[in-house]
């Protein structure tokens, strides 16, 4: 019996729309984050016998649940459960790892061979500030640092030095608060989670004892929320320090804000009043508010600050207020900086109607009304903010419009019998591409489960793209590529235990 683990979704168009075709609609994802799986798992519900091939960039799948989602979040990766058991109870979902649309295979190729496209291909790239000393060693963004924790083949090597004292974070956002709290948690606590040993290694060695996290806006418009905020304020070893004036203007207009944010603004006024803990272990989280980025300071190659033009706001306790610039600046000295101000989508194919000021596909609630058949969902049709939930309703909508077109006869999909994977996959072998199936991922994910086992981690990332091919076609590789920093990490266990033990 196929196990149906999605089974409480909704089913709106299932009598009619299985009742209405005779050949299975076949449906090509392009993305394997949540909005891919979200799809895939509302179109087979909606038409059990229907085709969802989802062709994604990596070997792994996941997206941002794997690459974005905070080590020390376990809870949020829960919904890989969901998306594993969908993708191994019916034969009629394929997963196609490591093939980067765009590049090995086109768009269009896709819609001669599918009755239907869905674009769920998230946001890659990264806005800039646009300020002087923007480029160069230890300015990254936020994107590049949490790929870099969080094993993104890419990001492995990134240019970072963390033996500066103090780190300054530009943007108040969840992204935000995720990279200061991974800077400043003990690296024993992070030894636990499924943070990447190179990463962890490097931590270890951080001397950054101070980080600012700064907001053009006040304390009364941040943008994270108080889950995120919360978690900062119970780290150990850690003093969240908000200025006296600030903690002010949160006292003064509590009272006026809806339940919601009155408890995250009491919050910060609570850890705000906190006595502040001092020891040469001690680290501080700085919440600094009404300051706007001019310029990074540097020479050689060496940063030195941030210099800042203070702001203001028109009406401080309205949440939508504008904000101007003063004649005053500030230096916030430090020696990295991340901007975290929003991750931005890349135009993988000429031929798709791409908005170039939201930096998402052209669409109508997903319809991509210049090419029939193509549709988008997630991150990439709405711009890239909201969580996994967000994404997930985001996905319905999409597949619902899909579903009535194919109902409503508007996409013309059993005209002709599309082929599918069947035309594609010689297509890609062609081009020297062997695509990685879900069992093969599964391959990957037993490897690193078993390794992670070793360091007491819940798993140990592979962090190489040929390593992943390796491991999931069965191709015996040298262990070295599986990275020293695993070795390096192990005596470091080794190591502790020891100590304890005397
Ligand atoms: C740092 C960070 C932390 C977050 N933490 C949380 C959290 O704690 N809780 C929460 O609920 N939400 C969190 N989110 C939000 C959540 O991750 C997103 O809502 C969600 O991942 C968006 O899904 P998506 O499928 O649109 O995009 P993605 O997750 O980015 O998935 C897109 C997929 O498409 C693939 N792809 C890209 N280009 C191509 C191509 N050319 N061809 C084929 N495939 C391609 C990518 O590799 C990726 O697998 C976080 C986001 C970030 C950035």
């Amino acid at each position: 019996m196929l196990l149906r683990p999605w089974r409480n979704i909704p089913s709106r168009c299932l009598s009619s729309l299985t009742s209405t075709y005779s050949v299975p609609p076949k449906v090509a994802i392009v993305g394997g984050g949540p909005a891919g799986f979200y799809s895939a798992q509302y179109l087979l519900k909606n038409m059990p016998d229907g085709h969802v091939d989802m062709y994604e960039k990596y070997p792994v799948p996941f997206g941002l649940v794997r690459f974005g989602v905070a080590p020390d979040h376990p809870e949020v990766k829960n919904v890989i459960h969901q998306f594993t058991a969908m993708a191994k109870s019916t034969p009629y979902f394929r997963f196609f790892g490591g093939v980067t649309v765009g590049a090995t295979l086109s768009v269009s190729e896709l819609l001669s061979n599918y009755d239907a496209v869905i674009l769920a291909y998230g946001s890659a790239g990264d806005r800039l500030l646009g300020i002087a000393g923007e480029t160069g060693p230890n300015v990254l963004s936020a994107r590049e640092f949490v790929g870099w924790y969080n094993g993104l083949p890419e990001n492995v090597a990134l240019n970072m030095d963390l033996s500066c004292t103090s780190a300054v974070v530009i943007g108040q956002g969840n992204v935000a608060l995720d990279v200061a709290r991974i800077l400043l948690t003990p690296p024993d606590l992070l030894a636990q989670t499924d943070i990447t040993a190179h990463a962890l290694l490097q931590l270890r060695e951080s001397k950054i004892r101070d980080v600012y996290v700064v907001g053009r806006r006040g304390p009364i418009q941040v943008a994270f929320t108080i889950k995120e905020f919360r978690e900062l304020t119970k780290l150990q070893d850690v003093n969240t320090v908000l200025r006296q004036e600030d903690i002010q203007q949160l006292v003064d207009a509590a009272g006026t804000f809806p339940a919601r944010r009155k408890r995250l603004m009491e919050l910060m006024v609570k850890s705000g009043q906190r006595k502040l803990q001092t020891g040469d272990n001690i680290r501080n989280c700085h919440l600094r508010f009404l300051l706007s980025p001019r310029k990074i300071v540097k020479a050689d190659n060496t940063i030195y600050a941030v210099n800042f033009q203070k702001n203001k706001l028109e009406i401080p306790t309205d949440m939508d207020s504008v904000v101007t610039s003063t004649e005053e600046t500030e230096a916030i000295p430090c020696g990295l900086v991340i901007r975290s101000i929003g991750y931005k989508a890349e135009q993988i194919d000429k031929s798709l109607p791409f908005d170039t000021i939201k930096h998402i596909i052209k669409n109508e609630h997903g319809r991509v009304l210049t090419h029939p058949g193509l549709y988008c969902s997630g991150w990439i049709k709405r711009g890239p903010e909201g969580v996994i939930l967000t994404t997930m309703n985001d996905a319905y909508e999409t597949v619902e419009l899909l579903l009535d077109d194919l109902k409503t006869g508007r996409l013309k999909w059993s005209l002709e019998r599309k082929t599918g994977a069947e035309a594609i996959l010689p297509l890609l072998r062609s081009r020297d591409c062997d695509p990685v199936t879900f069992s093969e991922w599964e391959a990957i994910d037993k490897e690193e489960v078993a390794r992670g086992n070793l360091v007491g981690k819940p798993r140990e990332k592979s962090v190489d793209v040929a390593e992943m091919i390796g491991v999931a076609k069965g191709i015996q590789l040298s262990k070295v590529l599986f990275h020293d920093a695993l070795n390096e990490n192990l005596d470091e266990v080794k190591e502790n235990k020891e100590t304890k033990s005397q």
